[in-house]
């Protein structure tokens, strides 16, 4: 205690105080930044110096950040917000070996409070009290050296001298290193905290608040027209799947019964299907917007019609049913129902299932006799990391299965059992639709179109969860199932689905846009056939 006192009674400098934040930061919140290290240069002689230089280099290159900022009454709140920061940022790296991209922040900002708890855990609060709070404290509680203006800002400038100096001669020394480092190992610089999440989190606001001013609301395809039809009225349910991977589902080979239910109904399973986004914030809009994964922005997106509000405008029922957290902004002009309460949604244990929108579906269609009618169905699927959650307990057939939110605990077999599970539910939920379309099919030309937004990685290299910037994401994040089931009047689409390995071939979430308005035979100039995959040549 007297130490500790004696440490409060003592006098800083803002530089030092500042040198220690960037050392603590280095030490305790880059475990991540260093394991990714450790995997390209294994800790030998020859590396040690390489590795104990990069600690060194990171320490310099925060100082020479926060030195220009952390100054007069901002240093201690800025220091202490970037301690909260790196130290939350820590414990997601170290936990699911996240990267805080602008996809993640995306997500972040979108989550639910439910989804939040999915992730809480004691181990959080160990990150944050020992490697956050306990040194903000100190950081508080830290008395500054009170300087004349000049004499501050003097010492300012040495300090960002001798740090520019530092990152010169630790690169000037181990030279070759860092120049192979550089170019061979780009992705591992990401894991820098809290470089990457303060660039992260500046880049997203800037997008954010650039994009926010400017763009007025476009409504786009106002030529669109239904084509007159001999047949009966279409039924179609798309159903948005959620965090499902296409090697996960035995329709498409994986050697474990994940699709028993679909397996007996005649679907088509498409197995080359790629994503736009690695999180549903992104991924949801994207493939309803008219913009392909190259041009697709969140601004633009939200401020155009999308292909609901077009088929609604050209006479088709439109409506968008959701026991996820929301419809990321694609349905605010169309009919909306959440289906996350027992007051709404029949099916509830635990949680509420994706098989209680089939309740609001059967009501839907009664209550439109004339048109025809497109039901999105936005599933809860296998949001991650607490899988065992998503299905009920007789759905439990592979086990044991992991239970907590805390994945790295977790077998890598204990994961898989829960992820597996959570599809074997969608499976059955998927073929609950069908068998529920059949029924309507005296009155119905019935589809059934299922797209997941984007897939997850369980563990693969030790990453987790989904998310990552796009350009780096594992494969596991992309490529996604899609599978369709027709009824009667589809012709044009059977035949298309009997050419030889049509089913191989490959499509993404920009085909969605054009693909239903081919499917509900809607004219207009927006639509481009090339992308419908469905359409003739
Ligand atoms: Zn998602």
């Amino acid at each position: 205690m007297r130490i500790v006192n004696r440490v409060f009674q003592r006098q800083f400098s803002a530089g030092t105080v500042i040198v220690a934040v960037a050392v603590w930061m280095v030490l305790f919140c880059n475990y991540s930044f260093f394991s990714n290290v450790l995997g390209v240069y294994p800790l030998s002689l020859g590396n040690v110096g390489f590795i104990v230089s990069l600690g060194l280099l990171l320490v310099a290159v925060t100082v020479l950040l926060l030195a220009p900022f952390a100054a007069g009454r901002l240093l201690k709140p800025l220091l202490i917000a970037m301690l909260l920061v790196a130290s939350m940022s820590a414990y997601f790296m170290d936990s699911y070996n996240l990267i805080v991209s602008t996809e993640l922040i995306e997500s972040a900002m979108q989550t639910d409070s439910s989804e939040t708890m999915g992730l809480l855990s004691l181990k959080l609060v160990v990150y944050l009290g020992l490697f956050g709070i306990l040194p903000a404290v100190l950081v508080y509680r830290a008395r500054i050296r009170p300087r004349p203006f000049r004499a501050g800002l003097l010492s300012r400038v040495k300090l960002l001298g001798v740090s520019l100096v530092a990152i010169v001669a630790i690169i000037g020394v181990f030279n070759s290193a860092y120049a192979s480092f550089f170019r061979e190992h780009k992705s591992v610089r990401f894991y820098t905290n809290p470089v990457t999440p303060v660039y992260t989190a500046i880049k997203y606001a800037d997008e954010k608040l650039v994009g926010n001013t400017t763009l007025p609301y476009q409504q786009i395809g106002l030529d669109a027209q239904q084509q007159p039809s001999a047949g009966k009225r279409r039924l179609m349910v798309l159903v948005v799947g959620e965090t499902a991977r296409e090697d996960h589902f035995s329709l498409n080979g994986y050697g474990r019964d994940t699709n028993p239910l679909l397996a007996e109904r005649q679907v088509t399973s498409f197995d080359n299907v790629w994503s736009c986004g690695t999180a549903t914030a992104i991924s949801v809009p994207c493939m309803f917007s008219v913009l392909d994964r190259a041009h697709y922005g969140e601004q633009q997106a939200k401020s155009t019609d999308n292909v609901l509000d077009i088929l609604q405008r050209a006479g088709v029922n439109v409506a968008w049913l959701d026991n996820n957290s929301d419809s990321k902004g694609v349905a605010l002009r169309v009919p909306y129902v959440s289906y996350r309460s027992s007051d709404v949604n029949p099916i509830c244990d635990a949680e509420c299932r994706d098989e209680g929108m089939l309740e609001g579906v059967r009501k839907y269609v009664k209550e439109h006799p004339t048109g025809d009618i497109l039901i999105v169905l936005h599933q809860m699927g296998s949001h991650g990391p607490e899988y065992a959650k998503r299905y009920p307990s007789k759905f439990a057939h592979f086990s044991p299965s992991c239970q907590s939110n805390l994945l790295e605990d977790c077998s890598e077999a204990e994961i898989n059992n829960a992820y597996d599970n959570s599809i074997r539910y969608t499976d059955y939920f998927l073929s609950r639709v069908i068998d529920y379309l059949k029924d309507e099919s005296a009155d119905f030309s019935p589809a059934m179109l299922y797209l997941s937004d984007h897939g997850e990685s369980l563990g693969e290299n030790g990453i987790y969860l989904h998310g990552f910037p796009y350009a780096l994401a594992p494969d596991d994040q992309k490529h996604v199932p899609m599978v369709f089931w027709s009824g009667d009047g589809y012709t044009r689409v059977q035949n298309k689905l009997a050419q030889k390995d049509f089913v191989h071939r490959k499509f993404s979430q920009d085909n969605l846009f054009h693909t239903l308005l081919g499917l509900m035979d809607v004219k207009t100039s927006v639509y481009q056939p090339a992308l419908d995959m469905f359409a003739n040549g």
